[in-house]
């Protein structure tokens, strides 16, 4: 307790100080004056950065001629090395310490032990405190946390006086935080340049010393309360179920919610005068000394989950809520995230997004899918992301390469700039290509279509030279509405689509909502779901409500007046899924049409397959339909029974594998065998040796992501077909692990461009 008392008087001194009128200089002389004394230190001096040196700027006990003389640069010296690492440092011997720089002018030469704390702001170190003693002492917790104390209120009376500003800050992290390659995977090839920002971003506090404790204690209680109810709620929601990676995490932050222990830390800083968040802070400050100090993984992991619990009611505390999205982006940015979901990105401006970096991520996600259709390349699975990267930092993402450049050195910048201008020249490439027809050197003419589900995307037919848009993902509207979109708009965007394809044809793919494309509004249709990817979704939980379907029908029916309608169900299991989701759709057709609403000329009706138990009837399914669509990232999923969406198995099966190709071949033989059109719309036909594979089983037409046309289309123009069926043909038939080398082998031999 006497610590606690000790803590409040010097709290209840600086808040006089805040409080008066005099000018900031004045305000740090006497902030110098209250530590030594509060300390018994014979010297207090404070630190701050100006033009990226840290200044003597007050001191008490040193040589005052030194002020605003004596200055370090960020790691030298104990002060810049207390800065530069942003960690205490607790010296009997100051001089022992081996980067001890000696500076005759401070007359420090007296004092034996030493004791600093960095001064943060937006997690960079603008200043040192430290005090010293002519007698060699260990300084002991209560008076390290005090400094810590004194060092986050100087942080808000540096701030609050101008003398380090925000531009200063980062200027300066650049300088001190050297420039660091993170190793990630590839999810969405591109390179992109621009700063970080956190799509949850971190609380700024502004407020550090409490006018009334007691409000502070009300507010820290309910913001308690608050937090647990959240947490309760999302343990109850249907993809945190139990069982999964989620719940795991939820079970742990669930344990620290309610933890007397925290709470209790967090009253005891609120006693010694501190507002909520500032207690809340200088609790998780000690939280993250002490991750740097553990080496058991599991324990380091479970203090995350503290430190990400404490965002979290910071947040709440603050009113700071709401991701990144809500504030908006303003320049060209780099999107950092542990994890995201198909509506949150499309929440984001693509005018600024130039990439975005994952901690988790895995390939055939729908958050891949949705930045892929963006535009946006995507790096995932970058360990320690949240450790070295700060809000604010320069970032190049080269997916390509799967590297993250954090706080890239000018010769980074520059080989950067090089590939972009590479980059721009293959797309030149790309580019005169881009109106030929996809006709290989043997003479097999291939359809190239696209993938789309944003209005705008639909924009790029013409830019990416597409034969047409073969799947359009109609879901995407309703992740990114509110409330569920209605007829009109439903309607108005399937015409928008229509019109900029023109005479090309469309490919409308009713909605495909549930699994890892959960709309809040049709929740609550089902309980809660192990494996929503094998739950309620799409044509099943059509089929479940025939009102919402009905509507998109007519949507669909009326969009499409006077033109062909090409309309395809996700998910067919069963052919009777299929026959019944069709009989569907005429009924709408009849009823328009009797009540004398134009119709398209023709409607033609698709199957997915993306279910293996469909392949085993499609004698059934064909004949009923016009055309189908194999959704290779679902099927394979199924097929392997492997989460697309788990990161652990993003890389564990080869799409080049028998398993995958000899399913595909049997499905394109008994597709060319009822004369029914077999198209590809996985995001497998997007990549050159993965679509050669398929083309090679005679696969005819593809949609892919439109960036991948260009690229798709020039690899189709330099290879030869024929000779690569035949060998296919022979792999196929012949025991091994996946075709992969084998067909690179003979595709290089051939020349073909595989970008
Ligand atoms: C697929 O599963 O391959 C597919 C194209 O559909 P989606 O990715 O939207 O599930
Ligand atoms: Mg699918």
């Amino acid at each position: 307790m006497a610590a606690v008392s000790a803590a409040r008087e010097i709290l209840r001194r600086l808040h006089e100080v805040m409080a008066a009128k005099s000018g900031a200089e004045a305000k740090l002389n006497q902030v110098v004056q209250i530590v030594a004394q509060q300390l018994t230190s014979e010297v207090a001096s404070i630190y701050l950065l100006r033009d990226g040196m840290l200044e003597l700027y007050a001191t008490k006990g040193l040589a005052q001629e030194a002020v605003h003389v004596t200055r370090l640069s960020m790691g030298q010296g104990l002060v810049g090395t207390i800065a530069a690492t942003r960690e205490v440092l607790n010296l009997a011997e100051a001089k022992a310490h081996p980067d001890f720089a000696h500076r005759p002018e401070t007359g420090e030469d007296d004092y034996h032990s030493f004791a600093g704390v960095p001064i943060v702001r937006r997690e960079m170190a603008i200043g040192v405190l430290g005090v010293q003693h002519r007698e060699p002492r260990d300084y002991d917790d209560v008076e390290i946390e005090a400094l810590q104390t004194v060092a986050m209120v100087l942080s808000e009376l540096i701030h609050g006086a101008g003398l380090v500003d925000d531009a200063q800050v980062a200027q300066a992290r650049a300088a001190s935080s050297g420039p660091l390659r993170l190793a990630g995977m590839k999810l969405v090839d591109g390179l992109g340049r621009g700063t970080a920002v956190f799509h949850q971003p971190r609380v700024i506090i502004e407020h550090t010393v409490a006018d009334d404790t007691e409000v502070e204690r009300q507010r820290v209680y309910s913001a308690f309360a608050k937090m647990r109810e959240q947490i309760d709620s999302m343990m109850g929601q249907a993809e945190f179920s139990a069982g999964g990676d989620h719940h795991e995490v939820l079970d742990t932050y669930k344990m620290f919610a309610y933890d007397e222990g925290w709470s209790r830390r967090i009253n005891e800083a609120i006693d010694t005068g501190l507002t909520a968040e500032a207690a809340i802070e200088r609790v998780q400050a000690r939280t993250r000394a002490r991750m740097r100090s553990i080496d058991d993984p599991y324990l380091r992991e479970r203090l995350t989950d503290l430190d990400d619990l404490s965002n979290r009611l910071l947040r709440i505390v603050s009113g700071q809520l709401g991701s990144a999205a809500k504030s908006g982006l303003r320049g060209d940015t780099i999107l950092i995230a542990r994890n995201l979901g198909p509506a949150e990105l499309l929440e984001y401006d693509k005018r600024f997004l130039r990439g975005v970096v994952l901690e988790e991520g895995s390939l055939t996600a729908h958050v891949i899918i949705v930045a892929r259709a963006m535009g946006v390349p995507v790096l995932g699975r970058v360990a320690e992301l949240f450790a070295q990267v700060s809000d604010g930092d320069e970032l190049i993402v080269d997916a390509a390469n799967g590297a993250l450049l954090v706080r890239p050195a000018a010769g980074m910048i520059a080989s950067y700039e090089t590939m972009r201008v590479l980059k721009a020249r293959q797309a030149e490439k790309y580019a005169e290509v881009k109106d030929l027809p996809a006709i290989s050197r043997d003479g097999r003419r291939v359809t190239v279509m696209m993938n789309a589900g944003l209005a705008d995307d639909a924009q790029a037919v013409d830019m990416t030279g597409a034969d047409g848009i073969g799947l359009f993902r109609t879901e995407f509207q309703f992740l990114v509405s509110a409330t569920l979109p209605r007829r009109e708009r439903q309607q108005a965007l399937y015409r928008t689509v229509l019109e900029a394809a023109g005479s090309r044809p469309v490919v409308f793919r009713t909605v495909d909502i549930g699994g890892d494309k959960a709309v809040p509004y049709l929740q609550g249709d089902g309980e809660a779901e192990e494996n929503p990817a094998m739950g309620w979704r799409a044509l099943r939980l059509a089929l479940g409500r025939p009102g919402l379907m009905k509507v998109q029908a007519r949507a669909l029916l009326e969009g499409a007046a006077g033109r062909t309608l090409n309309v395809m169900f996700p998910m067919v299991s069963e052919p009777w899924e299929f026959s019944e989701a069709k009989a569907l759709v005429e009924s709408q057709r009849v009823l328009l049409a009797r009540q004398g609403h134009a119709l398209p000329e023709v409607v033609r009706y698709g199957a997915m397959i993306e279910v293996p138990a469909i392949i085993e009837t499609l004698d059934t399914l064909l004949p009923m339909t016009d055309f189908v669509s194999v959704g290779t990232n679902d099927l394979t999923q199924f097929l392997f029974a492997a989460d697309r969406a788990n990161p652990r198995l993003a890389d564990r099966y080869d799409w080049l594998s028998p398993a995958i190709l000899r399913a595909l071949r049997r499905i394109v033989r008994a597709a060319a065998a009822a004369n029914v059109p077999a198209t590809i719309c996985g995001e497998m036909g997007g990549r050159p040796l993965e679509a050669l594979a398929l083309l090679a089983l005679g696969v005819e037409t593809l949609s892919i992501t439109p960036a991948g046309v260009g690229p798709i289309k020039a690899m189709v123009r330099s290879a030869d077909l024929g000779a690569l069926s035949e060998q296919m043909a022979v792999w196929l038939d012949t025991p091994g692990l996946t075709v992969r080398p084998a067909l690179l082998a003979a595709a290089t031999a051939q020349g073909v461009d595989l970008g």
